[in-house]
């Protein structure tokens, strides 16, 4: 037998699965989608309907899928689980062995991350449905912010709530995690000033500087920074002031209308998919993306503020990984800064994608979540 650790991540609209061996060697990997539409599962050789209703629950799905994911190899034994969890408020700064304890914990963070923390504890729950007392851990989005200055997570807001745990807490962790693994094989000065850019339907940037995170674009939820596929990013909090008082909208209707209809999507009017914009010829969809490139620019101006400069920036996500485009516009952006892009390299897709002149480098390198959910989940569990 093979024994493996599953990894789950768990997300509104998707889970994302994949399997390791205990000394984190990926074996196969796959993901449902379209959860709540009619779900279809994708491992790479086949593409299914699943046999569950059409909104079937992220529960009824998990039921379904780990049996299937187990069914895969006669040999797997799956002899522990991580797990990409949303919020990790200020309790937990590095991944956590699951309790009862640490659930409770989570589910009062719920509220924060509606559209994640919930799914994610679903994973854990069926997991434990599935193989009773296995070990299981979670790994936080959140964690890898918590070296930032406090300073940095403060909002300018009466000291009591800041007590009370309003603070910026930032995103994206596992993702940023993995790339500073990788700044000393791409960087000349991988502990120098460096902003990522995991630019994927959710956008944020970190700045990192001795590979640690000092400051972020997103804050107590996922919404704030920059514009984002469904959410609105950067917003001026008198604008849901209006949203309540003179339009009469619900705090529901609001937090949909501001997570889920804003960002590409509400300024487009057309798609909250970065593709579908730049091959469309509406001047909405040209003026979402020119908004989704000023933003970022002016993020990347605000955080090479807090670190004093800028030696390299890094692109990651779905974005930032794929669209030469929207790359070399940031870029563009960044002259200032010192930027001057090689153009061949950047369509090409290459790491480097500026001159060796440049004063300013910039690199793309794809991000792997998984990879280092496998890596802390195999650590604790040997712990
Ligand atoms: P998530 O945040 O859901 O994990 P991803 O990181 O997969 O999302 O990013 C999805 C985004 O990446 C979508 O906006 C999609 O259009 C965009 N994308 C993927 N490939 C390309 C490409 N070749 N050019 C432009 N955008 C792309």
């Amino acid at each position: 037998m093979t024994r493996a650790f599953l990894v789950l991540n768990a997300g509104s609209s998707s889970i994302k699965y994949a399997v390791y061996t205990t000394d984190s060697k990926k074996m196969f990997s796959g993901q449902v989608d379209r959860i709540g539409l009619g779900p279809a599962y994708n491992d790479g050789t086949e593409e299914i309907a699943l046999p569950v209703a059409r909104d079937a629950t992220h529960a009824t799905i998990l039921d379904w899928l780990l049996p299937h994911i187990e069914g895969l190899s006669d040999t797997l034994n799956i002899v522990g689980a991580g797990h990409r969890v949303v919020h990790g408020g200020r309790d937990f700064a590095a991944p956590a062995r699951v309790t009862e304890d640490v659930i409770a914990k989570l589910q009062t963070l719920a509220p924060l991350a509606p559209g994640h923390q919930p799914h994610n504890l679903a994973g854990i729950k069926a997991v434990d449905r599935r193989w009773p007392g296995i070990p299981q851990v979670a790994c936080f989005d959140t964690a890898f912010h918590r070296t930032q200055p406090r300073i940095a997570q403060l909002f300018a807001i009466p000291r009591a709530l800041a007590d009370d745990g309003v603070l910026r807490y930032g995103f994206h962790g596992l993702s940023y995690h993995y790339i500073s693994t990788q700044l000393p094989h791409c960087l000349d000065r991988p502990n120098g000033k460096v902003i990522v850019a995991h630019l994927g339907n959710g956008a944020s940037m970190c700045a990192m500087q001795n590979m640690k995170s000092v400051a972020t674009t997103m804050g107590y939820t996922a919404l704030d920074g920059l514009v984002m596929g469904r959410r609105c990013g950067e917003l001026d909090p008198g604008v849901i002031f209006h949203m309540l008082r003179d339009r009469g909208m619900t705090v529901a209707e609001i937090e949909d209308t501001l997570g889920t209809k804003s960002g590409l999507l509400g300024v487009s009017d057309i798609s909250s998919d970065m593709r579908d914009l730049l091959s469309s010829d509406s001047p909405a969809a040209a003026e979402a993306v020119d908004l989704f490139v000023y933003q970022a620019c002016k993020k990347i101006g605000a955080l090479a503020a807090t670190l004093g400069g800028l030696d390299a920036i890094v692109f990651t996500g779905g974005i930032g990984e794929n669209s030469a485009a929207i790359r070399g516009r940031i870029l563009q952006g960044c002259a200032w800064l010192g930027a001057d892009i090689d153009d061949a390299a950047n369509t090409a897709g290459a790491t480097r994608i500026t001159t060796d002149g440049s004063r300013l480098a910039a690199h793309v390198i794809a991000t792997d979540e998984e990879g280092i959910i496998a890596g802390e989940t195999q650590r604790l569990i040997a712990e």
